[in-house]
């Protein structure tokens, strides 16, 4: 199972992406994880990171292909990837092909869902207060917004010519969405 996930912020990415990991076995890769963690520890590159996290606005590509070339060459990746936050942008998912092309190991589900943005602003709202990640106070929140709709929308595109899109209706129980998502994958 080699599976991008896709879906604006707040969608459920990260809750989707861990109950997939635990029913396929494959490792749950978030890059926005990778980010927070290299924050918290101050390495380099979270230094480099964080004023565009704090500012809801996209780290570097140079950066995150850095960081998702290491990752993708972990050994827990010959089982396959749940992709939870890469690719942003059109460049990002043309570097990713690249990096996945000479570990032979291309995409072969990009799962998008959907949720419409009144949901959206409503669940990172709730969020904010009971997880206080900074990143969702509400005008940050708008900022992220702005970048998903310019940058990371047209992503979904790229997988659809591809043929590797499945849409998915992103708004219902954990445990519903869940299921659509594996009947999804087959
Ligand atoms: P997330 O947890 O996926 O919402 O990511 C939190 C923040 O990390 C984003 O708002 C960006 O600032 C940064 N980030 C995560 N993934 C990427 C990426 N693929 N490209 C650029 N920035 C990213």
């Amino acid at each position: 199972m080699r599976i991008v996930l896709l879906g604006p912020p707040g969608s459920g990415k990260g809750t989707q992406a861990a109950l997939l990991n635990k029913a396929l076995g494959v490792p749950h890769i978030s890059t926005g994880d990778l980010l927070r963690a290299a924050v918290a520890a101050g390495t380099s590159l979270g230094r480099q990171a964080k004023a565009a996290m704090d500012a809801g606005e996209l780290v570097s590509d140079e950066l995150m292909l850095g960081l998702i070339e290491e990752r993708m060459g972990a050994d827990d990746v010959a089982a396959g990837y749940i992709l939870d936050g890469y690719p942003r942008n059109l460049a990002q998912a043309r570097a990713l092909d690249d990096v996945l092309g000479r570990i032979e190991m291309p995409v072969d589900n990009a799962l998008s869902l959907v949720v419409d943005e009144e949901q959206i602003v409503a669940r990172l709202a709730k969020r904010s207060e009971e997880e206080g990640r900074s990143d969702d106070a509400e005008q940050v929140v708008r900022n992220r917004l702005e970048v998903y709709r310019e940058q990371t929308a047209p992503v979904i595109g790229y997988y659809e010519e591809k043929g590797l899109l499945k849409a998915v209706d992103g708004v219902g129980s954990i445990e519903t969405i869940n299921q659509r998502l594996r009947s999804a994958l087959g």
